[in-house]
């Protein structure tokens, strides 16, 4: 479904994604797991066109679609949520996934009174779906951080992506939040047929949700495979907890 290849990134002369190449399989649920700075984030914007790749390729569906413009991608089907939340805060949680809905399907929010009526049913199922009916009036930026999260996914959803990009859908989450989000995901993932490639810092996380790992360390996958595979991994062993202890060091 997805295919990287070769991707290549640098700021200034500074390697942020070195050379990464990856695969994900339909229906399948796959990580990106490394510590802060190892290029996770930089990795997704390449895929989903907010930045351009200095050389390699991605394609999706065996569609070449490297370089092309994010609401392009977006309609090609790929959705994606941000690792900072990305919702209106201003408007209801109704009026969120609704607005998700009218960009969506091509029509701008300059005619916002004349679309109201719009999109209603399917406003409301999907916030079924993503846990938030009961909220569809609160103002979206008082809504707790873990629900804000929730509206996030929702709003990604509203485009019917067939592949899903998550940069670190948890962060910042109590356990509880956490966990819950991990279950909802695994649940809208499996009603929708999507496959989903979620970015993660913490290794627990991802061991309880994803099929495939793979590993980024200063922009380079240095360990591919199943969940078991990486676990046992020598090198992932010595980056990962290293790391680790340094942190707390
Ligand atoms: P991660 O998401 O794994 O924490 P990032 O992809 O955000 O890592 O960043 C990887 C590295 O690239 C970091 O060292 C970061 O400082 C650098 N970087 C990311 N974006 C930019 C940018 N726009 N300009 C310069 N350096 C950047
Ligand atoms: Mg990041």
């Amino acid at each position: 479904m997805l295919e990287v290849q070769e991707l290549r990134k640098s700021f200034a002369g500074f390697v942020a994604v070195g050379g990464v190449s990856l695969t994900v399989e339909t229906g399948q649920i796959a990580a990106v797991i490394g510590p802060n700075g190892a290029g996770k984030s930089t990795l997704f914007n390449l895929i989903t066109g907010h930045l351009q790749p200095d050389s390699g390729a991605v394609r999706l569906d065996g569609r070449d679609i490297t370089g092309a413009a994010p609401h392009r991608i977006v309609r090609m089907g790929v959705g994606r949520s941000f690792q900072r939340t990305n919702i209106f805060p201003k408007l209801t949680v109704f009026e969120n996934i609704q607005a998700a809905f009218l960009v969506h399907h091509g029509r701008g929010l300059n005619f916002w009174a004349r679309s109201e009526a719009l999109y209603r049913t399917e406003t409301a199922a999907l916030l079924y779906s993503i846990g938030l009916d009961g909220q569809e009036n609160t103002i979206a930026g008082t809504l707790s951080y873990g629900n804000q999260k929730q509206l996030e996914l929702g709003l990604a959803l509203a485009s019917d992506p067939r592949v899903l990009l998550l940069d670190e859908p948890t962060a910042g989450m109590s356990a509880t939040e956490t966990h819950e989000t991990i279950r909802l995901l695994e649940r809208i993932a499996g009603e929708r047929s999507l496959t989903l490639l979620f970015t993660e810092h913490d290794m627990e996380v991802v061991f309880s949700i994803a099929q495939k790992i793979a590993v980024l360390h200063q922009g380079r996958i240095i360990a591919d495979g199943t969940p078991e595979a990486v676990r046992n991994d020598a090198e992932v062993r010595r980056v990962y907890l290293g790391h680790r202890e340094e942190q707390r060091a």
